[in-house]
């Protein structure tokens, strides 16, 4: 059975893409099996693996509506290392279409299991809302990644996103588990960035992950050319931060994690 992770913030701009794309090729790089499921409409997932989601035979949109299978959809990243079921401005429609339909929030799930032995990690990249597209995420994984830059109010949209987490943990999918906060676009020299860490430290324990991501110019280049920044530039400080947090991923899920209920209270 493959790990199979949402990457989720319901705020967008955050670092939610960059998380899911450079910890799929940091993960492929240290030889695991990835997936990623791009189920953002906007399709930066899938472009930023270098697939042209203007091109794609078939997107998350047909596997949601059962037109074609995981194996049917998926494609291989050309640089990245590893596999990506994409999405695009189709996607957006599912939404509406998904409402009448019967396990409207379990297709994905359902859609997976046929291909699960392929893979190590599987790896969702949530849109900015909670959505039923990020609620079919959510159903299927057994963990959820925030990734989060330490501003202002930082601590405020987490007690939400900890609070659906909990509800889809009670309601829908025993299995999920809020395996940590990612502190990315991270700079040290910023004050406030350095006392809002430190408070997220101070409510969530050892639920922040050791690794920080940096602020670095060529992760956010790297999209432009369709690789991920781990492959982009190997030697810059963002890549070299997504690998030491692949290596923390992997280590983290070999642990058994406490239930969302027991801990992370904002
Ligand atoms: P989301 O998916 O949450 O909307 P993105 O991953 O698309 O967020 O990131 C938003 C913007 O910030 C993008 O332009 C991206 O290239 C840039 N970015 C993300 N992480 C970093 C980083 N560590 N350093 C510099 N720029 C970053
Ligand atoms: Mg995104």
């Amino acid at each position: 059975m493959p790990h199979i992770f949402c990457i989720a913030n319901q705020k967008g701009g955050v670092g939610k893409t960059t998380t899911t794309v450079n910890l799929a090729a940091g993960l492929a790089q240290i030889g695991q099996r990835v997936l990623i499921i791009d189920l953002d409409p906007q399709g930066n997932a899938t472009m930023g693996s270098g697939v042209d989601k203007r091109t794609l035979t078939h997107s998350v949109y047909d596997v949601l509506l059962e037109d074609a299978t995981v194996a049917e959809a998926r494609v291989r990243s050309p640089k990245g290392g590893y596999d990506v079921i994409g999405a695009n401005r189709e996607l957006a429609g599912a939404e509406i279409e998904l409402v009448t339909l019967e396990r409207r929030d379990r297709r994905l799930k359902t859609a997976l299991e046929a291909s699960a032995a392929d893979y190590d990690f599987v790896l969702i990249d949530c849109p900015p809302s909670l959505s039923l597209l990020t609620l079919n995420g959510l159903t299927c994984a057994h963990g959820v990644i925030v990734p989060m830059q330490c501003e202002y109010f930082a601590l405020e949209g987490l007690t939400d996103l900890v609070n659906t987490v909990k509800q889809v943990h009670a309601n829908l999918n025993r299995d999920l588990q809020l395996i940590g906060l990612l502190r990315v676009m991270f700079d040290p020299r910023i004050t406030l960035q350095q006392q809002v860490s430190d408070q997220l430290k101070g409510h969530f324990g050892d639920k922040v992950f050791d690794t920080v991501i940096p602020r670095n110019v060529r992760l956010a280049e790297a999209p432009s050319y369709g690789v991920p920044g781990v492959v982009f530039d190997p030697a810059s400080k963002g890549a070299q931060a997504f690998v030491a947090f692949a290596h923390e991923v992997v280590a983290r899920a070999a642990q058994p994690t406490p239930a969302v209920s027991a801990r992370a209270q904002a």
